[in-house]
């Protein structure tokens, strides 16, 4: 509380200076008398340079102070002393974390004033090091009640000098979280830290990151395992969010007796709320609609300070109900592609509606402007259902960000199913990079060969293709629905999307050679061996030339396992850890093997009408060696959405068929959607 007392006394950015020291102070700072000097942060198991904090700072930054100490003790043995506030002398030698005006003094060549989101700088003179980042954060929004009444601690604008702090432990330290877990942290030994002179600085573009694999995102709960990896791969704590999807999910219950003028004329006349209350569309022309929509901006303003995004996008049930009124209607573009919709008795083709959608969006962001002058705060629209292709004439405003449900996430050629012009997903997301200021990618994965079932649903080539090719086209930020946290049968493509999130200019092939490097040292040839094989027999099976059960064969595993055989027996006489990591992918392979059994079982199960009691046996028998291999590899596949009962598994347990037969519908079997 006494921290939060003190913050709240300095609305802030931190890292944006005043002050400026008299010359004679700058010059005896003498920084450039560096030269190549290097600096020792630890030689020998001894620490040679404390680091310093200010007082007050922010729990994430002093989270960061801690994990650095931790990282620099588990790299040489030597543990730094931490100082917190400005100690008196200066110590020769420190790392700074976080700014100080004490740095301006201390590297008067450097400049502190960082100009853009999230920005971070690294910089070593040969006799200290800072390690900084843009820090914003609004008092009144420091600690928070989510909306499910967890308290947020901390809450941040920008937190740059922890995600400087990740970056430096990473690239200059050697650190690699490979997975979450002590297995899948990498560290490289060393006798002596030292650093010659350098300055880096980098800001990521893509700044809503938490959605990368949303289950870990904060507050937290849910499916996430991997709070910890997320932060540490920078991508939790980032500078925008996605917030909500449809926009109006509560107001048919909340206005319809009041205003029924706020919903969709429909074919027959009345404004009904079809298709039903929560999937029920606006009539976007009526004014008021905008106007209740800032009041709703203003409510949630209130909850959440922190807040500078907010959605405007229609409710789901996209093909349905959507307003005919003449105002609505003169809002679309003749010239749009024809797209099926559906009314209460009627269904027929109209155009797409997405210029209505972005005329509508825009009606929202000028009041948003207006009620918010000095406010940097977004319209978000989704471009989804209907108003996926892009508009023919409405563009856009600045303030505005569209939220490209664009689904080819893994499925690089996949056509928009509503299209009536065979357009893939990817090409709408591209029409929309041409017109828009801001995009976000909010792609729905499905499960195109089981990665909703922990199966090796890799597409690692393709992944990293589309993040370059969305990070070049107007990409903010990147929301996946969902990531389930498989890392032992997708460890690396996670890392590597990880790692393109934050930096997409980085070489993904290059990425992964690490991966392999670091992870499992004469063993690297063999593993990326083993997940190229997975990446193939995925690629087969997803282009639909032979089903599940054939391309995963006997044949398959016998290959698989061949790679991870010999991937274990190539660091027998390695450090233990290369060889704990092969079996850690084994667990992977062996749930694979295990779930494949299972949909052959319950297909034989399913057949019988739930007589085939050995079948029933053996699938039972196969679930209990699955959840066993979860509790003994927590990260290896994520039993929480993989337990029996989830719909994600539907099919795959007897379970599941006993209750059809009592007549209670189940949801689509996994064995149809893979
Ligand atoms: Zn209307």
């Amino acid at each position: 509380m006494k921290n939060i007392i003190k913050l709240a006394a300095a609305f802030v950015i931190i890292a944006c200076l005043s002050g400026c020291l008299p010359d004679e102070q700058r010059n005896a700072a003498g920084a450039g008398k560096a030269g190549k000097v290097k600096m020792v942060l630890a030689d020998g198991g001894k620490s040679l340079a404390p680091i310093i904090v200010v007082s007050n700072a922010t729990p994430y930054t002093r989270r960061a102070v801690d994990e650095l100490a931790e990282y620099i003790e588990k790299t040489s043995g030597a543990k730094p002393e931490v100082i917190e506030g400005l100690p008196d002398p200066v110590p020769e030698h420190a790392i700074w974390v976080g700014y100080q005006p004490k740095l301006k003094e201390l590297f008067p060549k450097v400049d502190f004033d960082l100009k853009h989101p999230e920005e971070i700088l690294i910089a070593c003179d040969g006799k200290n090091l800072v390690i900084a980042g843009r820090d914003i954060w609004d008092p009144a929004g420091f600690m928070l009640r989510d909306k499910r009444g967890k308290p947020v601690e901390g809450k941040q604008q920008e937190y740059g000098t922890i995600n400087a702090v990740y970056t430096f432990l990473q690239d200059y330290l050697g650190v690699r979280w490979l997975w979450p877990g002590e297995l899948g942290e990498d560290i490289i030994k060393k006798d002596t830290i030292a650093f010659a002179p350098f300055e880096y600085r980098y800001h990521p573009k893509i700044r809503a990151r938490s959605g990368l694999l949303h289950y870990s995102a904060l507050p937290g709960g849910g499916y996430g395992t991997s709070r910890d990896w997320t932060r540490q791969q920078r991508l939790q704590l980032s500078s925008l969010e996605f917030s909500g999807g449809h926009a109006f999910a509560d107001w048919w219950e909340r206005f319809h007796k009041e205003h029924p003028d706020y919903f969709a004329l429909q074919p027959d006349g009345k404004r009904s709320g079809f298709p039903d209350p929560r999937t029920v569309k606006m009539c976007h022309s009526n004014p008021e609609v905008a106007k209740q929509w800032l009041k709703e901006v203003e409510a949630e303003l209130t909850n959440n300070p922190n807040q500078t995004i907010f959605s405007a996008s229609p409710n789901d049930g996209w093909a349905s109900g959507h307003c005919i009124c003449e105002t609505c209607r003169a809002w679309d573009h003749p010239d749009g592609e024809p797209r099926l919709f559906h009314w209460s008795g009627l269904s027929q083709e109209y155009v797409a509606l997405s210029d209505r959608d972005v005329t509508f969006a825009n009606r929202c962001a000028k009041l948003l402007k207006e009620r918010y002058p000095d406010k940097d705060y977004y319209v978000l629209m989704m471009s989804y259902g209907h108003s996926r292709p892009a508009p023919i004439k409405a563009r856009p405003d600045d303030n505005v960000i569209i939220s490209c449900v664009a689904n080819f996430f893994g499925r690089t050629d996949l056509v928009d199913r509503g299209s009536t012009k065979g357009v893939t997903y990817k090409q709408q997301y591209a029409d929309w990079a041409k017109m828009v200021p801001k995009l976000m990618w909010r792609p729905n994965t499905g499960s195109p060969a089981g990665w909703q079932q922990g199966q090796p649903d890799v597409s690692i080539t393709q992944t990293i293709e589309d993040f370059k090719f969305v990070a070049s086209n107007k990409c903010i930020g990147i929301f996946i629905d969902g990531v389930w946290e498989h890392w032992a049968t997708h460890g690396p493509q996670y890392y590597v999307m990880a790692q393109l999130t934050w930096n997409p200019d980085q070489d993904g092939r290059a990425i992964l050679d690490d991966y392999y490097q670091r992870g499992f040292g004469k063993a690297a040839g063999d593993i990326k061996a083993y997940w190229k094989f997975l990446e193939e027999t995925r690629e087969e099976f997803v282009k639909g030339e032979r089903p599940y059960p054939e391309v995963y064969n006997k044949a398959f595993f016998d290959k698989a396992y061949g790679f991870l055989d010999r991937a274990a027996r190539a660091v027998e006489k390695e450090p233990e850890k290369y060889g704990k990591r092969v079996e850690f992918f084994r667990a992977g392979l062996d749930w694979t093997k295990l779930i494949v059994e299972a949909r052959d079982l319950m297909a034989k199960f399913k057949k019988s009408d739930g007589e085939d009691k050995e079948a029933e046996k053996q699938v039972l028998a196969n679930w209990a060696k699955m959840e066993e291999l979860c509790k003994k590899h927590p990260y290896a596949i994520n039993w929480g959405p993989c337990r029996p009962q989830t719909p994600r598994m539907a099919g795959l347990h007897p379970d599941h068929i006993k209750k059809e037969k009592k007549g209670k519908p189940q949801k689509k079997s996994a064995q149809d959607n893979i």
